[in-house]
């Protein structure tokens, strides 16, 4: 569906080219034939400003363009390997399963990965779905009142037991006791990538706090606190732009970049703000979720 549209705003950019060629042959033309008359410079002096914007519309096209592009080809090398590496897993164990006799523990084992693998898969898959619907501001989100205590309490529980981690890895403090309207599924979603990074880039020291609180000024803060890999200062902001991935060791740990820009994106459409903090490269971080208070 992106491609026909790209299709037709270059067209119109090429035809804007094709008459910017002709106005600056005419500009050309009248300056050369009679320079004295003041009618013809004030002719050759409105073309020439049409020319100059012309020109700048071009390039902010050109730009855009260049853009695009650079965010497609980000999009096939982080999807893509997301995409085949776990199915290239799961072909192996089957073939293996199919070729070769299994002892009953290995069998359960495999099996085991190969759940793993596909849940991998279906949260890219997930992710990149998401991406779509929360990066589409005609997609409004789907309004109801919930308590936000018992949402975030529910996404620490799911991130326990899917990560089996004991209670005392990841904690969470309620202290908001009050409701906001928002769309469930997107801040469930939101609250949950916050909670799994906390937990993919602690490594193996994990010890994740997450806790809820109001501002004062009518908001709702979720904070999820980790004592992982840390951010560096300049990497604050980029983080949540699609597909931006720390370089370093961190770009090592599987995963798309595409997690924080949902969580960005579903704080806007509630009228809300996201932001990390950090000291720096192994000193740990905090992400901050404002939402804003149920009136
Ligand atoms: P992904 O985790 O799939 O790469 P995200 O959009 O969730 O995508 O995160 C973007 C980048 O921000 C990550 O690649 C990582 O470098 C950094 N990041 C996110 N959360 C944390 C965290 N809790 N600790 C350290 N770095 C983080």
């Amino acid at each position: 569906m992106v491609v026909p549209r790209r299709r037709k705003s270059v067209g119109l950019y090429i035809a804007l080219g094709v008459v910017l060629i002709i106005v600056s042959l005419l500009l050309y033309a009248a300056w050369v034939a009679n320079l004295r008359q003041i009618s013809l410079l004030l002719f050759g002096g409105l073309l020439l400003v049409a020319l100059i914007a012309g020109m700048v519309l071009n390039t902010v096209f050109l730009v855009r363009e260049i853009r695009r592009n650079e965010q497609q080809d980000a999009f096939i090398n982080a999807v893509t390997h997301e995409l085949k590496t776990p199915v290239a897993s799961i072909r192996l164990y089957l073939e293996t399963l199919q070729t070769r006799d299994v002892n009953d523990a290995k069998r359960k084992e495999f099996y085991g990965t190969m759940l793993d693998d596909s849940d991998r898969l279906l949260s890219t898959i997930e992710q990149v779905l998401r991406t779509g619907r929360v990066g589409n501001t005609r997609n409004k989100p789907q309004l109801s009142e919930f308590d936000l205590d018992v949402l975030v309490d529910e996404c620490v529980h799911r991130a326990r037991t899917v990560n089996q981690l004991d209670e005392g890895l990841i904690t969470f403090k309620a202290g908001l006791g009050a409701t906001v309207i928002a769309d469930h599924e997107e801040i469930r979603a939101a609250v949950s990538n916050l909670i799994d990074n906390a937990i993919k880039y602690s490594g193996k020291s994990i010890k994740v706090v997450v806790e809820t609180s109001g501002s004062g000024e009518g908001n709702a803060i979720v904070r999820v606190r980790d004592q992982g890999s840390g951010i560096p200062k300049t990497e604050l902001k980029d983080i949540f732009k699609r597909f931006h991935r720390v370089p370093g060791p961190t770009a090592r740990i599987p995963g798309t970049g595409l997690g924080l820009f949902i969580v960005r994106s579903v704080a806007k459409r509630h009228g809300g703000r996201a932001w990390a903090e950090s000291e720096g490269i192994g000193e740990g971080s905090t992400f901050v979720l404002q939402l804003p208070l149920a009136k």
